[in-house]
């Protein structure tokens, strides 16, 4: 190759490296668009429907920051549900702390190697600790580990991956399972190869938490005919009702029966952060693994889980694996998040975790759970004092369902109707969700956004939308 074709080679890949006077006129054009954006979430409806109007172009040449910003703001950040809003009380909120977007930026400016200790040495000591800090909320003794995964579902298949390697390596133990469980633990187990353990169904009571005595009978009966447990999955608030399972019990189960306690709590579980957490969760600590989810209860952008094993040798038994051309990175002080997870090459994950940490403080988050927490409650109390509006016990966490009752008519249907008019409206969104087999609304809190004036805010479209139907 001669040095004139690398000459315009490189000339042609020129706009790979702008300078510091392009990357500043890029920055100032990215921030102007951030900040239009979060300056009009309090007045952006929080849907809207209708889809995109325009594919994403691939060009040969350069082009424009601005027109790749109005595409973003047109195509990508209109349609759809407003999931950073304030009034976004639908699924599982997260909200997108701006504090972590920079971390996001730096991280991926200085594109730090977070997978191997020697590499990276301070990015994984930084992970590590956000792991040992979540591990100490929890309350897991020294030897527990973990590591950031992109979000609750991967967290919880390699918790379930490490305890079929510990205690089901030859298959054939039974699994117990409620209803509530969310539905990547069927996707785990069906990854781990144990889609076909005998399955034990467990029931709930009245507050849709695993019922113990279904349980330990459960536990009982496969004693008595010869089958061995392997895996009893609770959930620290279900995607449902926010129900926290009793925990304590359940551990209680488990270390009798020799069976290994799998917490799901990717949404609940980090409420372990305030005191009205700390009391709802009480036995968590006691689990073999627990997924958690920080870009739920520590409102991050999405991305952002963390598996934890009270014995981190469980992770690392199910996970460490070598590479010739890895050797040199093999012995470290510091654990390698590629030992305690499936992923090699990975996003640095702990600095969109330390930097809203640091610059708000922990005391930031966690009066904003609190806060939450209690807007659960105040909008539990408000819809049990108005007419027509049905709810079950108050919510354990920051999640509660909830149905209104026409005069007449079918009551599903109209709840059907009630959540899709109130959808459409924009004022506020609340999905849906079946219990008992009936169609209820839901309200998830759980953005640091949401504040006590979103909440009434709420309250009001769904009232305003029920008068409306029932008019109909
Ligand atoms: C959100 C959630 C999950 C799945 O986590 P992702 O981060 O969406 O992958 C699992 N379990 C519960 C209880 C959840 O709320």
């Amino acid at each position: 190759m001669t040095p004139a074709v690398l000459d315009a080679l490189r000339a042609a890949a020129r706009p790979l490296e702008p300078d510091a006077g392009e990357r500043a006129a890029l920055m100032a054009a990215v921030h102007a668009h951030a900040e239009r954006f979060l300056e009009s979430l309090p007045e952006r409806p929080t849907y809207v429907g209708g889809g995109v109007s325009a594919e994403p172009g691939f060009a040969d040449a350069p082009g424009s920051i601005d027109v790749a910003l109005a595409f973003v703001a047109d195509q990508v950040e209109t349609p759809g549900i407003a999931t950073a809003a304030g009034r976004f009380l639908g699924y599982i909120p997260g909200g997108g702390l701006f504090h972590a977007a920079l971390g996001d930026f730096l991280a991926a400016v200085s594109n730090k190697y977070a997978g191997f200790a020697p590499a990276a040495p301070g990015a994984v000591r930084l992970e590590n600790a956000c792991v040992r800090w979540m591990a100490d909320l929890i309350g897991f003794p020294a030897e527990a580990a973990g590591s950031l995964t992109s979000g609750g579902s991967i967290a919880n298949l390699a918790a379930i991956v490490a305890a079929r390697d510990a205690l089901d390596p030859d298959g054939g133990r039974a699994v117990y399972v409620a209803p509530t469980a969310h539905h990547c633990v069927d996707k785990a187990l069906k990854i781990a190869g144990r889609a076909s353990a005998p399955r034990r169904t467990l029931a709930l009571d009245d507050r849709y938490r695993i019922s113990l005595d279904s349980l330990e009978a459960a536990l009982e009966q496969d004693r008595r005919g010869g089958v061995r447990p392997w895996l009893v999955v609770a959930s620290a608030g279900t995607v449902d009702t926010g129900s926290v399972d009793p925990l304590a019990g359940i551990a209680d189960l488990c270390a009798h029966y020799g069976a290994w306690m799998h917490v799901d709590g990717a949404y609940g579980g980090l409420f372990m952060l305030c005191p009205e957490g700390r009391e709802a969760l009480q036995g968590i600590e006691r689990a073999d693994t627990l997924a958690v989810d920080p870009h739920k209860t520590l409102f991050l952008p999405y991305g952002t889980g963390a598996v934890l094993a009270r014995d981190g040798g469980k992770l690392r038994g199910a996970f460490s694996a070598t590479a010739d051309y890895l050797t040199e990175f093999a012995a470290h002080a510091d654990v390698s998040p590629a030992e305690l997870g499936p992923e090699l090459t990975r996003h640095f994950r702990a600095l969109r975790l330390w930097l809203p940490l640091q610059l708000a403080g922990v005391a930031a988050f966690r009066a904003a759970q609190s806060e939450k927490i209690a807007l659960a409650r105040y909008m539990h109390a408000r819809l049990s004092e108005l007419p027509g509006w049905e709810v079950a016990a108050p919510p354990d966490l920051s999640v509660l369902a909830f149905r209104y009752r026409p005069r007449q008519g079918d009551i599903d249907a109209f709840n059907e109707r009630l959540t899709a008019r109130v959808q459409e409206e924009g004022r506020a969104f609340m999905s849906s969700t079946r219990i008992h087999g009936h169609t209820h609304l839901r309200a998830a809190i759980l953005s640091f956004r949401t504040h006590l004036e979103h909440v009434d805010a709420a309250i009001d479209a769904l009232q305003d939308a029920a008068k409306a139907l029932e008019a109909e």
